[in-house]
This record gives C-alpha cells, sequence and structure tokens, in this order.
C-alpha cells in the first residue's frame, strides 16, 4: 500500500526540479478549486509504467544560509532517510565538481540504491563526456535533458528496477489507519494520547515498522486502529528537521499512508495557510477527512461561536464540505468520546460501495431535473451509465457521449446528487467521465 520514495539529490542549478516537473507532468486536476499543494513542487505522486511513486525533491527543501556544502549533506541525508532508490543529478556541461564527489560518497556509504543522472545533455553529440562521471562511483550515468524530456524514461526504468518488489504494510486490511495533522502546538500529540487513554484501548506492543513510522497500534470495541505520529519522536537535531517544509513533508507522508486524517485545527487562532495545503493534499489523496478543531475548552463561547467558526472553516476549505467538523478538547477530554465513533463511520463511507442500479436511478433523476447545459457548438453532454469503480475513495465512471463535455459545475452537481442519497460524509468522491464505445 505505501507507494516507493524516489529523491532527486544534486547540487543548485544542475536542473532537479526541471527534471521533478517533467516526472511528474501536468497532472490532471480532480477539482478546479483545487488547494494547490501540488504547486508547491516538492513533493508529489508520479507513475511510471504504470507503477505509482512519490517523489521529492530535495533541493525544494531550502536550508538557509548554510554553505552550500552543508546544504548538500543534509539533502543527501534526508534523501536516505525518506527514500528507497535515490536519483544523484549532475550537471553534464560542468563536469564533477568536488560537492558532487562528497555527495556522491555519502549516498554510497548510505548503501541505497543510487541512480545518476547526467543532465543538460541537450543532444547526442556531447555523450562523451559521459565518461568522465564513471568516477563518482556509483554506477553507470544516465544521459538525460530535463528541458528536452530526453533520457528521463531510461532514467525511470532503471529507478522502478530498483525500488523494492514490495514496500510492505504491516496492518492487515481491516485496520483503520489515522494520521493526525496539524502545524505545532495545536494539540496532535495530546490527541493522540486522549485517543489512546480511552478507557478499554488496548495499546499493542507491535512495534512500527516502516522507516518513519512512529505507529501506535490499537483496538477498541474490536476495531484495530493505528494512529500514524507525526509530531515525531525521531532523532531531533537535524537542521532539515526544523524547516517548514520538511515538516509538510513528513505530513504529506503520513496522510498517503494513512485512511482518515484528522486535521487538527486550534480553536483559539482558527486555520492558517499551511493548515489549507495539507488538508488539500489529504483531499487529493482522497483520504478520509475529519477536521478537528482543539482546545474547544478555552475558547470564549456563546450560543452563536461554533455555527461562525464552522462557517468560517466551511468557507476556507470549500472543497472539503465532504469533512465533519468535531469540537473537542484533547485536554479536558470534553467530546473525546465522540471522535473514534466519528472515524469509524467516515471509514465506513470511505469504503462504501453502492448498488449499481440505484446510482443510475441517482443520475438519471438528476439529469431529467437538470439536464446539462450544451456547450458552444451546440453539443450535450449525454450520459449512458454510471458505475462505481472503486473505493476509498469512492470512484465513479460516467460513460458519455464526449467526456470533453462533463464540466466542473455540473460535475459539481452529480456530486451533490449521488451526496444526497448515499452516505459519502467525511469522504471525497471521484467522478470520472468516460467515452462509452
Ligand atoms: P535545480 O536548482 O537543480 O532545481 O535546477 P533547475 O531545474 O531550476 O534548473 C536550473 C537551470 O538549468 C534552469 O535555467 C533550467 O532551465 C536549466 N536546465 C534544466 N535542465 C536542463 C537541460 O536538460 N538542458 C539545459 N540546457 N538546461 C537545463
Ligand atoms: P502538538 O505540538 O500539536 O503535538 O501539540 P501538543 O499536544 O504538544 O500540545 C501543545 C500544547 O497545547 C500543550 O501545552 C498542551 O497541553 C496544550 N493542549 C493540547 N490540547 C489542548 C486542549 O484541548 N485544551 C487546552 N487548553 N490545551 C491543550
Amino acid at each position: 500500500m505505501p507507494k516507493p520514495v524516489l529523491a532527486i539529490v544534486g547540487r543548485p542549478n544542475v536542473g532537479k526540479s526541471t527534471i521533478f516537473n517533467r516526472i511528474v507532468g501536468e497532472r490532471i486536476a480532480i477539482v478546479e478549486d483545487k488547494p494547490g499543494v501540488t504547486r508547491d513542487r516538492i513533493y508529489s505522486s508520479a507513475e511510471w509504467l504504470n507503477k505509482e511513486f512519490n517523489i521529492i525533491d530535495t533541493g525544494g527543501i531550502e536550508i538557509n544560509d548554510e554553505p552550500l556544502m552543508v546544504q548538500m549533506r543534509y539533502q543527501a541525508e534526508l534523501a536516505i532517510e525518506e527514500a528507497d532508490v535515490i536519483c544523484f543529478i549532475v550537471n553534464g556541461r560542468e563536469g564533477i565538481t568536488s560537492a558532487d564527489e562528497e555527495v556522491a560518497q555519502i549516498l554510497f556509504r548510505s548503501k541505497k540504491p543510487i541512480v545518476l543522472g547526467v543532465n543538460k545533455m541537450d543532444d547526442p553529440s556531447m555523450h562523451d563526456r559521459l565518461y568522465e562521471f564513471y568516477s563518482l562511483g556509483i554506477g553507470d550515468p544516465k544521459p538525460i535533458s530535463g528541458s528536452h524530456g530526453i533520457g528521463l524514461g531510461d532514467l525511470l526504468d532503471e529507478v522502478i528496477k530498483q525500488f523494492p518488489s514490495q514496500t510492505e504494510d504491516v496492518y492487515d486490511e481491516d485496520t483503520i489507519r489515522i494520521s493526525i495533522i496539524g502545524r505545532p502546538n495545536v494539540g496532535k500529540s495530546s490527541l493522540t494520547n486522549a485517543i489512546l487513554g480511552e478507557e478499554r484501548v488496548i495499546v499493542s506492543d507491535i512495534p512500527g515498522t516502516t522507516r518513519d513510522a512512529i505507529d501506535t497500534p490499537f483496538s477498541k470495541d474490536g476495531q484495530d486502529y493505528v494512529v500514524i505520529d507525526t509530531a515525531g519522536m525521531r532523532k531531533k537535531g537535524k537542521v532539515y528537521e526544523s524547516t517548514e517544509k520538511y515538516s509538510v513533508l513528513r505530513a504529506l507522508r503520513a496522510i498517503e499512508r494513512s485512511d482518515v486524517v484528522l486535521m487538527v485545527i486550534n480553536g483559539e487562532e482558527g486555520m492558517i495557510e499551511q493548515d489549507k495545503k495539507i488538508a488539500g493534499y489529504a483531499h487529493e489523496a482522497g483520504r478520509a477527512v475529519i477536521l478537528v478543531v482543539n482546545k474547544w475548552d478555552v475558547v470564549e463561547k456563546d450560543d452563536k461561536t461554533m455555527l461562525n467558526f464552522e462557517q468560517k472553516l466551511r468557507e476556507e476549505f470549500l472543497y472539503l464540505s465532504y469533512a465533519p467538523i468535531i469540537f473537542l478538547s484533547a485536554k479536558t477530554k470534553r467530546r473525546m468520546q465522540h471522535l473514534l465513533p466519528l472515524v469509524n463511520e467516515v471509514s465506513e463511507n470511505h469504503n462504501l460501495r453502492v448498488q449499481t442500479h440505484v446510482l443510475n436511478d441517482v443520475i438519471v433523476d438528476a439529469v431529467t431535473m437538470n439536464p446539462a447545459p450544451t456547450d458552444n457548438g451546440g453539443k450535450r453532454l449525454r450520459i449512458n451509465y454510471a458505475t462505481q469503480v472503486a473505493v476509498a475513495p469512492p470512484t465513479f465512471v460516467l460513460f458519455v457521449n464526449d467526456p470533453e463535455l462533463l464540466h466542473f459545475s455540473y460535475r459539481r452537481f452529480l456530486e451533490n446528487k449521488i451526496r444526497e442519497t448515499f452516505n459519502f460524509k467525511g469522504t471525497p468522491i471521484r467522478i470520472i467521465a468516460r467515452k462509452k464505445n
């Protein structure tokens, strides 16, 4: 279930972000009011030959004011810690620099699979320069051109070959994996403790085995869960760990591994831009989401406070209109008892499979009531048939006369109709249009 990770390492200006963008491609936005995490471009999912993986541009995690060599060391360490395969990029026009040599040594010692990409080889006449790079001692240099998109296929072939055959997930399918996300001090650890401290919760002592996990498995009322921690108990003191982008990266990785994301918001402060980015990622990744407003005990309240806060949250998180909001206090435990039942409910909805005939009734009714508008050329979307093709998140395929005719607002309309009929509270749903044959 967890996807393998590729990290790109290299000196500034060798072309890392160009290559990153090439590999990631212009991914089709699932929603149009999209929150834009993917524009941040340090971490993204990608695919090559039907193999899905995640990719990190370590150069995007800047460590301020450090000399080049120190920065390079951090980048390399970060890659070693986070990635299954490291793609080391050098500049074919400049040749080997001492920074390259040092990074190559660090990477080599880590014993992680390394693929060496020699960039800016824009035309084949430059390929003689490749041989020099054998002296880095980390394998066959692959000539590439990020800006021209040359050689990336061969590079990725090699990367994929080096991925571990199976990144195993230690938890069985019925385990609900919960990540608790939010910026420092919102109460993530307190919330984790409050969940675990509930009566009749049995904390199992299976140690987390995945590399970045301080996972705490537990069960309650016969349901297995695991809390994936991001607050972190990992080796402290690494410079990159204190950078904001790195903490975002870790949050994204935890989201990736989870089924249900608890997005924790400080009731005293409301949300900030970074919360939105992270929540947006959870949405794009298709995870179930609950907005947890913590520290509600210290908020001065009257009978409108909750409603006002909720309204503000809804405005900030338009694309998360399906996410339930729970107001609680991890400290006083007020309303804590409602949290796990809500987790169970959204998890169930996330895995909900609807009956095809009911789904088609809903679509037919929706279309009858409000036919799709015609486009400029007078063409109108016709939906022949709908079917659910996946769960987690529930994904629907509409077979239509012309997929291009399914526009954002009509897609929204159909989504709302589907949501009115089925209980998809807490889960994103996806609607894909396919041309009927
Ligand atoms: P980063 O700092 O390693 O992320 O490097 P960038 O991706 O920002 O690229 C640095 C510069 O090199 C930019 O001006 C790119 O347009 C250029 N560049 C990237 N890839 C190539 C390439 O394959 N050939 C050439 N000629 N220039 C490239
Ligand atoms: P984290 O950094 O997100 O893991 O946050 P912590 O769980 O360490 O909490 C940060 C601070 O907020 C600590 O001093 C907690 O005692 C406090 N805190 C956490 N939850 C609550 C709450 O529900 N109410 C109040 N009043 N304080 C809380």
